[in-house]
């Protein structure tokens, strides 16, 4: 069954960005996130667009929230097209990207000059970026599982790298910690939270009190990076 889009006005509003004004016959504004996160704003025939964008105003919070939700739950859509110009995310940056011939290896990288990769590997680059930040997570994170696992008083897991979409990390009953390979796009204390997180799920297997103070005791600001997460982890795609 196919989802049809409400016809209506396109604006865009400098609090909640681009959405849909639809008019009818009805008393109040009403916001709706629909499933593809696009707003959709619904006001009354004679309602004036400075007030609507008020209410967009006082809402302005609600919208971020649900939009963030939204676009948490989709599924991850590439977003580039591996042309000269375009950045890739890796460790909390936006890294320049140039496409050149005659390189031995199909891609590198460089702190002061991004990614470079080679015009034969041009047609797979989505394999070939996945392949470079799979072997920077594994490499990165055995070295921060080594630091943290005294920190939260349990012994080193065993580790396992997934391409998972939408978990950052998880924690299996065997004692195995997997990280999703994404993870390494992501700001460093921001990585170091899922590990400490996952960690700490070897000692407490739940989301207890107890358990948040486990990872509390390690990283007192864990909150902050927990929303960077939530906030931004839907960017963190090739
Ligand atoms: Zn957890």
């Amino acid at each position: 069954m196919g989802v049809k889009k409400p016809e209506g006005e396109r604006r865009t509003s400098p609090v909640a960005g681009a959405y849909t004004l639809v008019r009818s016959r009805r008393r109040t504004v009403g916001l709706e996130i629909r499933p593809d996160a696009t707003l959709v704003v619904r006001a009354p025939m004679l309602a004036p667009v400075s007030y609507v964008e008020s209410i967009l105003m006082q809402r302005a919070g609600w919208i971020s929230a649900k939009l963030a939700l939204v676009r948490s739950r989709a599924s991850l859509v590439p977003r580039h097209d591996f042309l000269t110009g375009e950045r890739f995310p890796y460790l909390g940056q936006e890294w320049p990207f140039v496409v050149v011939a005659f390189q031995k290896q199909p891609l590198t990288f460089d702190a002061k000059t991004g990614f470079t990769l080679d015009v034969a590997a041009f047609d797979r680059g989505e394999v070939v970026f996945e392949e470079w930040y799979r072997t920077q997570a594994r490499e990165l994170l055995i070295e921060r599982v080594q630091h943290y696992a005294p920190l939260v008083g349990v012994s080193v897991p065993r580790l396992r790298i997934s391409g998972a979409e939408r978990r950052w990390g998880s924690c299996s009953t065997s004692g195995t910690v997997s990280f999703a390979w994404r993870l390494v796009m992501a700001p460093m204390d921001v990585i170091d939270y899922v590990v400490v997180h996952e960690l700490a799920h070897l000692r407490e297997m739940n989301h207890s009190v107890r358990f948040w103070a486990i990872v509390a005791s390690v990283l007192p600001d864990h909150d902050a990076r927990r929303r960077w997460l939530k906030e931004h982890g839907g960017s963190l795609t090739i």
